[in-house]
């Protein structure tokens, strides 16, 4: 990537993000966009509803700086509802400017320049941005398919040898964009126990924790002795389908949340007055929109599946989150950014490239993925021009 003049060192090679990319490819040739994850349907009307009550009420000056107490509290309750979490929510709850901020407030309050931060590679694109925003170092541990089953999974011995005494943070994401997969009791288990022996802090990025279609959504805070030492950071816009409303939250113990307010109240301060309280409603919802929601994502999971199968690509099948992988291999195809960016002329589509993900050079070339959070029509459509290009 070339130099970007002005930009600080640490941040060069970061570019514009891959979402901002895709995103205006496929408007700019008008295919069908199946890159940047986000539904194409709102969430719930109670929900959008409350929120445009609060805007009439007038809840439209800033929240108090930690999240308006009804919020706090919908979290805490949410915790104990589904994961058995008891959570102080006076103390233990941070409302942020969507997931995104409470990593970024995460990563700068807790690390020293020079620190190493593990994570699992791939990772979300802000993950490596804002490690390197902090002055940090990013130690990949590499996520791979079981040539088998497709499942990705890990070394544990590599997992081992990253911790050091310059491990600050393990950074973990489960259910993991963009890989699809849940991250099972005994690598959370591992996971755990490398923290406790090296006192290390774990920050859990589960903003997809009500996406999983096989397995369950463990917390790695549930585990024993890690309720003190777990930033579990989670957010409206996937459960909700409100992605552009961006409240999310952090839970951890006071002096984790104490750290974090210090960062985070410096970034934004605060946001997003009307859309908080709403997110209370929608966290307080019954577990027949909850059950909803995840069976109406497995369907289109499996539509774009076989749609997918169909048009000739090797599906490695998620166990969660809203994204599928293919491996463009098979199609006797070994560059994903090229395909990518050929896509939209080629098939009318855009997906994108698994790549752009990677520490690793080479691990994910091959990968590409696709969302279906989109309308079953769209899902369908967009398979059948994929059938068409490939496999007519
Ligand atoms: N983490 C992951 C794994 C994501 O996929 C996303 C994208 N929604 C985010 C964090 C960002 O979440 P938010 O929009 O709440 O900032
Ligand atoms: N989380 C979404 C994805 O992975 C996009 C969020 C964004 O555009 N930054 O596609």
């Amino acid at each position: 990537m070339p130099r970007l003049p002005h930009l600080n060192a640490r941040l060069q090679g970061f570019g514009t993000t891959i979402f901002a990319e895709m995103s205006a490819l496929a408007a700019k040739t008008g295919a069908i966009n199946l890159g940047q994850g986000f539904p194409d349907t709102d969430g719930p009307a109670e929900v959008s509803a409350a929120a445009i009550e609060a805007i009439g009420r007038g809840e439209n000056q800033y929240p108090p700086g930690p999240g308006t107490a009804d919020l706090r509290h919908a979290i805490a309750e949410h915790q104990q509802r589904f994961w058995s979490m008891t959570v102080d929510a006076d103390t233990e709850v941070l409302v942020t400017a969507g997931a995104t901020e409470a990593i970024a407030a995460t990563l700068l309050a807790l690390c020293e320049v020079g620190d190493e931060v593990i994570v699992f590679d791939p990772t979300y694109d802000s993950y490596a941005a804002s490690i390197a925003m902090a002055g940090a170092k990013i130690r990949p541990v590499l996520l791979s398919p079981d040539p088998e089953t497709g499942r990705y999974g890990f070394d544990p011995a590599e997992l081992r040898a990253a911790f050091s005494a310059r491990t600050r943070l393990i950074l973990l994401n489960t259910p993991h964009n963009p890989t699809g997969k849940v991250f099972t009791p005994g690598e959370l288990e591992l996971v755990a126990e490398l923290c406790r022996e090296h006192d290390v802090v774990a920050v859990t990025d589960e903003v997809y924790e009500h996406l999983v279609f096989e397995g369950a959504h463990l917390p790695l805070a549930t585990l024993p002795g890690m309720a003190e030492r777990t930033v579990t950071i989670s957010s409206g816009g996937k459960t909700f389908s409100f992605t552009g409303w961006k409240i999310g939250w952090a839970v951890a113990s006071p002096q984790l949340i104490n750290a974090i307010r210090t960062a985070k109240q410096f970034l934004t301060f605060v946001n997003g007055a009307p859309f908080q309280p709403a997110i209370a409603v929608g966290l307080r919802l019954g577990d027949d929109y909850y059950d909803r929601f995840v069976a109406d994502l497995r369907t289109k999971r499996d539509l774009l599946g076989s749609l997918l199968i169909d048009a000739g690509f090797t599906v490695l099948a998620p166990e969660g989150t809203y994204f599928t992988t293919v491996d463009i291999s098979s199609m006797g195809e070994s560059d994903g950014i090229g395909f990518c960016l050929g896509l939209p002329e080629r098939a009318g589509v855009v997906a994108v490239p698994s790549q752009v993900f990677y520490q690793h050079p080479t691990a994910g070339r091959t990968m590409v993925r696709f969302c279906f959070a989109k309308r079953d029509e769209v899902l369908r459509a967009a398979g059948q021009r994929l059938i068409d290009a490939f496999a007519g």
